[in-house]
Protein backbone atom coordinates (compact mmCIF):
# COMPACT_ATOMS: atom_id res chain seq x y z
CA UNK A 1 0.00 0.00 0.00
CA UNK A 2 1.20 3.96 -0.65
CA UNK A 3 -0.09 6.91 0.67
CA UNK A 4 -1.19 9.61 -1.54
CA UNK A 5 -3.10 12.64 -2.15
CA UNK A 6 -5.53 13.58 -4.56
CA UNK A 7 -5.54 16.65 -6.33
CA UNK A 8 -8.40 17.19 -6.55
CA UNK A 9 -9.71 17.08 -3.13
CA UNK A 10 -6.65 16.87 -1.22
CA UNK A 11 -7.65 13.54 0.53
CA UNK A 12 -4.92 11.21 1.59
CA UNK A 13 -5.69 8.17 0.50
CA UNK A 14 -3.99 4.63 0.74
CA UNK A 15 -3.97 2.37 -2.99
CA UNK A 16 -2.10 -0.20 -4.24
CA UNK A 17 -1.00 0.18 -7.54
CA UNK A 18 -0.25 -3.26 -8.86
CA UNK A 19 -3.76 -3.89 -7.96
CA UNK A 20 -6.00 -0.79 -7.96
CA UNK A 21 -6.50 1.48 -10.66
CA UNK A 22 -5.06 4.97 -9.54
CA UNK A 23 -8.12 6.92 -8.92
CA UNK A 24 -9.45 8.93 -5.92
CA UNK A 25 -12.22 7.12 -4.47
CA UNK A 26 -13.18 10.39 -2.81
CA UNK A 27 -13.76 12.50 -5.83
CA UNK A 28 -12.76 9.92 -8.86
CA UNK A 29 -10.09 12.35 -9.34
CA UNK A 30 -7.14 10.97 -11.56
CA UNK A 31 -4.29 13.27 -10.02
CA UNK A 32 -2.96 11.48 -7.10
CA UNK A 33 0.42 13.27 -5.79
CA UNK A 34 2.58 10.56 -4.02
CA UNK A 35 3.02 11.02 -0.25
CA UNK A 36 6.23 12.24 1.00
CA UNK A 37 7.64 9.80 3.25
CA UNK A 38 8.70 11.42 6.44
CA UNK A 39 12.07 11.20 7.60
CA UNK A 40 12.74 11.92 11.13
CA UNK A 41 16.02 11.41 11.78
CA UNK A 42 16.61 14.62 13.58
CA UNK A 43 15.44 13.59 16.82
CA UNK A 44 18.00 12.31 19.15
CA UNK A 45 16.40 10.72 22.05
CA UNK A 46 17.88 8.49 24.47
ZN1 LIG B 1 -10.17 13.18 -4.70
Amino acid sequence: MAGYICAKCEKEIEIDPKVDRIICPNCSGRILLKKRPEIAKTIKAR
